[in-house]
């Protein structure tokens, strides 16, 4: 058998991966007629192909990589804490120098008085945590029937059956089982589509007063959580009218049920301040985070746990904890990202130079026939492709067509776009320079032009 390399012809790599690596979120019939397009290697933000070709990667891989690609200082300390030590459980009483050092950053750099961590593998896993961690506060508080978790429509938590039942993607749930019970969803903030006559801000605040309702239908003795991203990434990047955050805080106050941020997507940065959480001035009991806490250059999540809930979950054993729970080199990559984002103070660069260049160049694409609308906070954004810029309508079914059409012609033009149904996201590398977002937007109005 060869020894797989990148230096192997495209085709071969193709035929090889088509024929035994199952992709996620794939239509992996198509492998075999299309292949994939197989990464070599990346720098800064821009990914190099099998072929050679430079891509840039507005996407930051999966809305992760936020200090960019290459950077040797992480590969050094991964490096480095492999040799001391690879690998030790934070199980039974144990734990390590990584683990402790990292928790205690989380803990300052987090809002409020979020300053305990639980850690796991990625955002998946947080999030199941979360869902066993706010019904065991509530049983630990004698509320034994305090167990439902409420969350949206559209919003997306992770891949796991925990997760995934949290989150509301129709699509998942009728592949296996979710949601688990006790899991119920209102309806999104989703003013552009599904906002009819209403303005941003009535809806914004019908949509949160949702959630009283379904408290109200319940019974709050019966509800535990709500749980929401500050912004919902995979579900558009839908960004809620000013009117709605405001609402769901006094709510989750009123009915005393816990509020769990899922700002896998929206922390570290991506909004502009360190946490989406900050941008609209909620302070939750929990909050989840992945992704950009590593850049992506090692798979970590976790949870971030209030004063309040860390007492009550931390008065007995939390029969919970997975393997890889604070892995050392995990934690120490993490660590040496946030020293960097501090040291290089990426979170101002997003909030005054990259961001304000993004929007401008961004809501310029409205101009575009086929553009709806275009909406951005900090470094995450998107447009709606539609017929008929009068009405707020997305294509003609089959849905998704033209934003699957527009997603292949970004590639084709060497630009990672992502569509979610006739809607196409950015959410670049934090790290992107002006004369990047340039290409980005000169790329995305030539694949625009070429879908049509
Ligand atoms: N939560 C949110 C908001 C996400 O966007 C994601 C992944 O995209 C997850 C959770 C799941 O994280 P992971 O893929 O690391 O399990």
């Amino acid at each position: 058998m060869n020894k797989i390399t990148n230096h192997m012809p495209t085709a071969e790599l193709q035929a090889i991966d088509a024929a035994h690596h199952m992709h996620p979120f794939t239509a992996n019939h198509e492998l075999a007629a299309k292949g994939a397009r197989v990464i070599t290697r990346a720098s800064g933000v821009t990914l190099t192909d099998s072929e050679g070709e430079q891509i840039l990667d507005a996407m930051a891989g999966l809305w992760c990589v936020n200090i960019g690609y290459g950077r040797d200082e992480l590969a050094e300390v991964a490096a480095r804490q492999m040799k001391e030590l690879p690998y030790y459980n934070t199980f039974f009483m144990s734990t390590h120098v990584p683990a402790i050092a990292l928790a205690q950053k989380l803990a300052e750099l987090a809002p409020g008085d979020l300053n305990h961590v639980f850690f796991a593998s990625g955002g998946s896993e947080a999030n199941d945590t979360n869902i066993r961690m706010v019904r065991r506060y509530w049983d630990q508080m004698g509320k034994p029937n305090k167990h439902v978790i409420i969350s949206r429509k559209n919003a997306y938590h992770g891949t796991s059956v925990g997760s995934g039942s949290l989150g509301g993607m129709a699509g998942m749930h009728a592949q296996g089982g979710m949601p688990i019970p006790d899991i119920v969803h209102i309806g999104q903030p989703y003013w552009y589509l599904e906002g009819g006559d209403m303005s941003p801000e009535d809806f914004g605040l019908m949509r949160a007063r949702e959630l009283e309702a379904k408290i109200e239908e319940l019974g709050e003795d019966r509800v535990a959580a709500f749980i929401a991203e500050p912004i919902q990434g995979a579900g558009g990047v839908i960004i809620p009218p000013d009117s709605y955050w405001p609402e769901i805080k006094r709510i989750c106050a009123a009915h005393d049920i816990l509020l769990i941020a899922d700002e896998v997507i929206t922390g570290f940065g991506r909004t502009g301040e360190w946490f989406g959480s900050q941008y609209y001035d909620i302070q939750p009991d929990i909050m989840t985070v992945a992704k950009g806490l590593s850049s992506g250059y090692a798979p970590i999540g976790a949870s971030l746990v209030s004063d309040k809930v860390a007492k009550v979950i931390d008065s007995g054993e939390f029969a919970h904890g997975y393997t890889y729970s604070g892995h050392p080199v995990a934690a120490a990559v993490a660590l040496e990202n946030l020293r960097i984002m501090e040291e290089e103070k990426i979170v101002d660069h997003v909030q005054n130079e990259a961001a304000p260049y993004l929007a401008e160049k961004w809501h310029s694409l409205a101009d575009h026939p086929f553009v709806g609308e275009t909406t951005i906070v900090g470094m995450m954004a998107s447009l709606a492709l539609t017929a008929d810029k009068s009405v707020r309508k997305p294509f003609k079914a089959p849905a998704g067509t033209v934003g699957y059409k527009t997603r292949e012609r970004c590639f084709a033009n060497n630009l990672i776009m992502r569509h979610v149904g006739d809607r196409m996201i950015v959410a670049p590398p934090l790290v992107m320079q002006k004369s990047d977002i340039d290409t980005l937007y000169e790329r995305a109005v030539k694949s625009l032009d070429e879908a049509y």
